[in-house]
């Protein structure tokens, strides 16, 4: 007998936090835990993130992978404080952390800066350097991270006299054979899209502040989506939501999205 099919509900994106960089009172800042079947992956720790994560009802315990697409603070600044969380609530299973290679040292002194040390918190942190455009397993998840250039000016202005800053920031694909999404985490421009959506995606979750919606559009155009759902929107069009989710129909053509709000729990 072939195995049933897995439901439809066992396929979830649970938004903790869909904020952009600045500080909003309505949004916390970027994190994601993405359930594909049996796993559990979180992407990025944004601020605020720790909080959601207890609310949403997610055991600890069942957590696979943390997956940090780059170190700016809306992505990372709640990672001490989740490491705080998965240590009162006693979770005891290893954790793979997949970091920007420089970040992984300093990750590591971040923790012992907070008063979290490898002897304290109750389980192991399994520590690995993000590889671009090497698939990886997580549970029964290939997750591939793809480079953007969201960070390369950065770069350019400040890596000669900060060599150990982490300038690396990834896009990824998340792919179990059942479902494959693709998640921006920050972009640089409109062409870091490309190796995402030619990856045939059926759901992308695309930022909307470093990409013009036009430029978004073009490049989704025939790419084959079922929907896109979108989050660290600019708070400059969330000002005017009506404009924006017309721009939105007429620019996507039809095709279905989503404008994701904090607590969102999305079915793919
Ligand atoms: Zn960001």
């Amino acid at each position: 007998m072939p195995p049933s099919p897995t439901p439809y509900s066992d396929y979830t994106l649970t938004c903790l936090g869909v904020g952009e960089g600045w500080p909003s009172g309505s949004r916390r800042q970027a994190s994601f835990v993405y359930r594909f079947g049996p796993t559990r992956i979180l992407v990025d720790c944004g601020d605020g993130m720790s909080a959601a994560f207890q609310g949403s009802g997610i055991d600890y315990e069942t957590l696979d992978a943390v997956v940090l697409s780059h170190m700016h603070s809306d992505h990372v600044g709640g990672f001490s404080m989740f490491v705080q969380s998965l240590w009162l609530n006693q979770r005891r299973r290893p954790l793979p952390v997949y970091a920007p290679a420089r970040a992984v040292p300093a990750l590591k002194a971040w923790l012992e800066a907070t008063v979290l040390p490898a002897g304290l918190i109750g389980f192991e942190l399994q520590w690995h350097a993000l590889e671009p455009d090497i698939p990886f397993q997580i549970g029964s998840v290939m997750v591939t991270a793809f480079p953007t250039t969201h960070l390369d000016s950065l770069r350019r202005s400040f890596e000669h006299v900060h060599p150990i800053i982490a300038f690396e920031a990834f896009s990824f694909l998340l792919d179990d054979s059942n479902r494959r999404v693709g998640h921006t985490a920050d972009i640089g421009q409109a062409a870091d899209l490309d190796l995402l959506l030619a990856a045939r995606p059926s759901l992308l979750v695309s930022e909307l502040s470093h990409i013009e919606l036009g430029d978004l559009a073009a490049r989704v155009r025939g790419a084959e989506l079922d929907r896109i759902i979108f989050v660290h929107v600019a708070r400059a069009l969330l000002e005017n939501l009506d404009q924006l989710e017309n721009q939105l129909r007429n620019e996507l053509e039809g095709l279905a999205f989503a404008l994701a709000r904090d607590d969102d729990v999305y079915s793919f």
